[in-house]
């Protein structure tokens, strides 16, 4: 009943969604628009660039297809309105069967968006016609596109998916009213056959708090059901000569996040926790002694880093401070020599790696302890797939992406949480300026001041390695300030897609001090470590989280001197300006990230891959209070309504957060 043939999908379809998620009827219903269009006819006359909605134009020319090359081709035809003879062209791609009954001379309503190259093109637009439409009537519901499954179909699918699905609230009639919350069947249809706008946004509350409910319930159990396994069998002091051997006394914070840990490892649960710290709270030296600390018990540990620069300096730091362990790296560079290394690795104390710990042909003795450091970077489900390479292994987390405490519920919810809230003694504040377009040229002079005097400077720019020639891209702003004063004292750039090798030459030149300015993308966001950079710069700040941008300010500013960042932005929209103002004003990495959840949204802090589709972070709006509200819903649950949730949800457990990251 609850699968999906017989709801006009094709077995690759089927197929298609499968793989984004979706593999039932219900899953399909709960693939929510993420937007809502009033069919009202917008005049041609009245385009401009990106508008979307409904256009009421006549065919001009019968449509042609033309085959560019294998696999793709394009079908074309023009329209024109019929009250202001305004023209337009009608493009698909890939799609020569769309309108192939179209009457050259009637008119139809186009559903798309305006694009405006040298004429006014709508791309892939739903034809309906226009003396009795199908579609494009009333409110329409628009949904997220997933490749190879055209909207119109995907749009009857869904439709007619829910009028077969037994839509089950978990909730009672009690809570519901106590709430404000419609009948749940309803909800579903305002939402994807809503007959009112006005409507939406309670329909979306009641969704999302219904989702809300079942996903904080089973994180709940899970957190207060951890798998039993023998305790660790060390002894707290064996710390001690570690600890006294640092160059640094530990904060109160890092002390109190290290007890919690060795309270896990000495009960008889594995332990399940995240330690929350900003950047530079010196999270990975508590990491560190949790790793020994397995070691001194006879265990294995792993520690999971997202960049190649990162774990081996986790390598390189963890050798120095433990010279008499053994502990190997695991990176596809580090892989080379790989039969050897794997036997290396099975029986280390301690293993340093990136995603190339998760390969197969990696395994362990007895690994026991996992460490993900920079948690945020691997997407929140993925924190449980090292967990395969040991049996109810132990699991630590850090995280340097503050989360507001309603949201951790939703995200950490089966998690115990540490936080490190103080800094290291001595730290000084960084200052943070904004730079006007008319200083900027001021600010690289500044920058070759300080580089003749031995500080460092990053610049963030928000391109990839992208071509385009402006001063976005990695390449193109390297190539530029090589040639200006700032080559005098060497100019590197990283960015994500270089090879590991390359990564390694240039972070190595920087530290040393041989490229002065580093030309980057957020690479450098995770955890890496130059005592000598002391200047940040961040171009078009404005595409960025608060939290993000509180990261990469986290990278200078770590050692005595004052640090300095300089953000930029050719966004000159008021909300912005107030956005970048409040993160000059603000250095507490909690409080930012709160203003974040509040002022963009659930939605916008969370990172939701496009390859995922399905399931609850998908285009529902997610908002501070509906997580609240949830909350104590599930404190009001009877015990018959949660065994109901964890019966259905618990096996899903690893998958809610699938396609889920952090901005
Ligand atoms: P993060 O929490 O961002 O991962 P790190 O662990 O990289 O921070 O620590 C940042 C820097 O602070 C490192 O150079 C580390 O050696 C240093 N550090 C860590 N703890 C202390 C401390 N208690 N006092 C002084 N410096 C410290
Ligand atoms: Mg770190």
């Amino acid at each position: 009943m609850n699968n999906l043939k017989a709801k006009g999908l094709g077995q690759k379809r089927i197929q298609i969604l499968a793989e984004n998620g979706i593999e039932n009827t219900l899953e399909l219903i709960k693939f929510f628009p993420n937007s809502h269009y009033n069919s009202e006819p917008i005049p041609l006359e009245n385009a401009v660039e990106g508008l979307s909605g409904v256009f009421r134009a006549k065919v001009t020319s019968e449509p042609y297809v033309r085959y560019v090359k294998k696999g793709l081709n394009i079908k074309h035809f023009y329209i024109e309105c019929a009250l202001s003879n305004t023209k337009a062209q009608i493009i698909y791609y890939n799609q020569p069967y769309t309108a192939k009954n179209i009457v050259v001379g009637r008119e139809y309503l186009f559903f798309g968006t305006i694009k405006i190259s040298k004429s006014i093109t709508i791309l892939n637009p739903i034809i309906d016609d226009a003396q009795n439409p199908e579609y494009c009537k009333g409110i329409i519901s628009v949904y997220k596109k997933i490749q190879g499954i055209p909207s119109a179909v995907m749009t009857e699918a869904i439709h007619n998916a829910l009028d077969n699905v037994e839509i089950e609230s978990v909730l009672s009639e009690d809570i519901r009213s106590k709430y404000n919350l419609m009948p749940l069947d309803k909800a579903y249809y305002a939402l994807h056959k809503p007959l009112d706008i006005e409507r939406i946004s309670i329909a979306e509350r009641t969704a999302a708090i219904e989702e809300l409910v079942n996903i904080i319930t089973v994180f709940s159990y899970i957190k207060d059901n951890k798998p039993l396994r023998e305790p660790y069998s060390a002894a707290r002091d064996c710390l001690n000569k570690i600890i006294k051997k640092l160059p640094y006394k530990l904060t109160n914070g890092q002390l109190a996040a290290l007890d919690d840990i060795i309270n896990d490892l000495k009960s008889n649960r594995a332990m399940n926790r995240l330690i929350q710290g900003d950047v530079g709270s010196g999270k990975t030296i508590v990491a560190f002694l949790a790793m020994y600390f397995a070691v001194c018990s006879g265990k294995q540990a792993a520690l999971l880093a997202p960049t190649e620069i990162l774990a081996s300096q986790h390598y390189n730091g963890l050798t120095k401070l433990f010279p008499t362990l053994k502990i190997e790296l695991a990176t596809s560079t580090s892989l080379k020599n790989r039969e050897q290394k794997v036997k290396q690795i099975s029986v280390a104390d301690i293993v340093v790696g990136t995603h190339s710990l998760f390969e197969p042909d990696i395994s362990f003795e007895r690994l026991s302890l996992i460490v993900t450091d920079e948690q945020q970077r691997f997407g929140v489900a993925q924190r449980n797939k090292l967990q395969t390479k040991g049996a109810n292994a132990d699991i630590l987390l850090l995280s340097a992406t503050p989360i507001p405490r309603t949201m951790s519920l939703v995200l950490y919810g089966d998690l115990d949480l540490s936080i490190i809230k103080e800094k290291p003694l001595g730290r000084k504040e960084i200052i943070t300026r904004y730079v006007p377009k008319e200083k900027v040229k001021d600010m690289y002079n500044y920058l070759y001041e300080q580089a003749k005097k031995g500080v460092q400077s990053y610049i963030v720019v928000s391109k990839l390695e992208g071509e385009e020639p402006d001063d976005r891209s990695v390449i193109h702003l390297y190539n530029k300030l090589k040639k200006s004063i700032l080559g005098e004292v060497g100019v590197g750039f990283v960015y994500g897609k270089m090879s590991g090798a390359d990564k390694k030459h240039a972070m190595d030149n920087f530290k040393k001090g041989i490229h002065k300015i580093l030309v980057c993308t957020t690479v450098i966001e995770v955890g890496v470590d130059v005592p000598a950079a002391n200047i940040m710069v961040i171009l078009d700040a404005d595409r960025y989280g608060l939290a993000q941008l509180h990261q990469l300010r986290g990278r200078v500013g770590r050692g005595e001197e004052q640090g300095y960042c300089f953000v930029l932005s050719e966004n000159s929209s008021l909300s912005c300006k107030e956005r970048l103002d409040y993160f000059i004003k603000n250095t507490d990495g909690f409080l930012l990230a709160e203003y974040d959840l509040e002022t963009r949204g659930a939605g916008e802090f969370l990172g939701v891959r496009q390859h995922g589709a399905a399931g609850i972070f998908n285009n529902l709006r997610l908002e501070k209070d509906w997580i609240v509200d949830a909350k104590n819903i599930c404190n009001e649950l009877d015990s018959k309504t949660k065994v109901k949730i964890l019966r259905n949800f618990e096996p899903k457990y690893k998958d809610i957060l699938k396609n889920v990251t952090l901005n």
